[in-house]
């Protein structure tokens, strides 16, 4: 048998963190068995659906990395075979067509509200030989078991027992004839082959009508598994008001996918104390077994820094990868500076997003167009213009433009002047990047290039000489 798992959102809105970490634990549990991924859109709520949400999924799915082995399935596109499992379970008896009208149903509500009865249908109709008139536009419900209970097992959250009381004909197919949820993922789950329903607790009051469906129709079922919740810092269900929720928001604030992943993983499972895991070790060690049945608090501190750990050790290529949308975001042309590559090797440990280390590294792809003020009161002091004069003359002769022979030369000017290190390195900084925070100055002179070196000192001996004749 193939371990087969599914992820199947709704499109009522953007892909969520709680929707991506449950098609996270699916997605690794069919890896992890060497199984199959389904992705499935539930587009049937034709009110709420969009193409815009498709859309935001699947872009979040990619983003992520979680690719599917088939699918996206429409439900949309499934309609007819809903409409034949119906028509199945009518005519083996497991579900009726129901008159009752909504005054009817909403007096029966208010009776039984009064009574301090839980509202359930009565099943009128399941009882009396109401004729068929489909002109009526009848409801079909099914017929669930009158009597025992509903075992479920849950892999997280232990033995859930129902009795068949608590539950009442739910309908499956509306008046107009389209059919209800609980029916079309029954329906999927079963011709789809889903060995491991892997979903949010929010569901498991649907699970035991769906697995009598399943057995109504003499369908082997599935194994379950219910996350718990995510919530915010303050205890409520994680939401907007908390900050990023939305995948592609995350991407938007510059975290990288991995560490993103990385987060949601450790959200309800543990494996020891081990806190950042590389793909594959998710893979190897994931298990439904030690996945937290209690609710987990979203920590966006923790999650910042994992963002962190990921930038500095992540291989810079996939990195690099990655801020080439931010730079984009910023207008930044990655064709007029270094490589991205080069680029994040020597920015990594500067920024805890990409947003910011696009944003600290703009000079290497623009010109400088306006130095910081303070930078220029602090940095460039009468006798500066005149140092990176001389700067300028040494490095024109420089024949090998590497970080080495860089910071010779600067070295050997210092020592030759009788100053420190940072009277030169500090207005180099600021002629060449507009302020006086950057890398180190040599690794920041290599990446950026002789040319534009040489150019950006000659403009910053001009700005100086220019204040000084004001
Ligand atoms: N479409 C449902 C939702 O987005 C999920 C159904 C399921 O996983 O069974 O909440």
């Amino acid at each position: 048998m193939t371990i087969t798992t599914r992820f199947a959102p709704s499109p009522t809105g953007y892909l969520h963190v709680g929707g991506a970490r449950t098609a996270l634990f699916s997605w690794l549990y069919a890896r992890k068995h060497g199984g199959k991924f389904i992705l499935r859109i539930e587009d049937t709520d034709l009110e709420r659906s969009t193409q815009e949400s498709v859309d935001a999924i699947l872009q979040g799915m990619d983003w992520l990395g979680l690719a599917y082995d088939e699918g996206p399935y429409y439900q949309t596109q499934r309609f007819e075979r809903y409409k034949e499992v119906i028509q199945q379970l009518l005519a083996q008896g497991d579900a009726y067509y129901c008159y009752c009208s909504k005054e009817e149903l909403e007096a029966l509500r208010a009776e039984q509200m009064a009574n301090k009865e839980k509202p359930r249908y009565n099943g009128k109709c399941r009882h009396a030989s109401c004729a068929v008139e489909l002109a009526k536009h009848p409801v079909i419900r099914f017929k669930n078991p009158a009597e025992g209970v509903v075992t479920i097992a849950d892999l997280v959250k232990g033995n859930i027992v129902i009795a068949n009381k608590e539950l009442d004909d739910l309908i499956i197919a509306r008046g107009d004839g389209t059919p209800t949820y609980n029916l079309t993922v029954v329906v999927d789950d079963m011709d789809m082959g889903v060995t491991h329903v892997i979903r949010g607790d929010d569901h498991i009051n649907n699970t035991p009508r769906q697995i009598n469906i399943l057995n109504a129709l003499g369908a082997s079922l599935p194994l379950y598994a219910h996350l718990p919740m995510i919530l915010g810092a303050d205890g409520s269900r994680l939401s907007k008001r908390h900050g990023a929720v939305s995948v592609m928001q995350f991407r938007d604030e510059g975290y990288l996918p991995e560490a993103l992943l990385n987060y949601l993983v450790r959200l309800g499972w543990s494996h020891g104390d081990q806190e950042v895991f590389s793909v594959t070790e998710m893979i190897t060690y994931f298990d439904l077994s030690a996945v937290n049945g209690s609710a987990s608090i979203f920590n966006m501190d923790k999650l910042l820094w994992l963002n962190q750990q990921y930038i500095m050790n992540l291989e810079p290529e996939k990195v690099a990868y990655h801020l080439q949308w931010h730079m984009a975001q910023l207008g930044l042309e990655v064709g007029n500076g270094p490589s991205l590559v080069e680029l994040v090797k020597v920015q990594r440990e500067r920024a805890k997003t990409l947003v910011e280390m696009a944003a600290i590294s703009s000079y290497f792809y623009k010109d400088v167009e306006a130095y910081d003020d303070k930078a220029v009161k602090k940095n460039f002091t009468a006798d500066a213009g005149n140092i990176l004069q001389q700067l300028h003359d040494v490095f024109a002769a420089i024949v090998t433009w590497e970080a080495k022979v860089i910071h010779d030369a600067i070295v050997e000017m210092a020592e030759a002047l009788s100053v420190n290190m940072g009277k030169l390195a500090q207005p180099l900084r600021v002629a060449i990047t507009g302020a006086a925070v950057s890398p180190a100055i040599d690794l920041t002179l290599a990446l950026l290039g002789k040319e534009k070196t040489l150019v950006r000192i000659q403009n910053a001996v001009m700005f100086i000489s220019n204040a000084k004749n004001l």
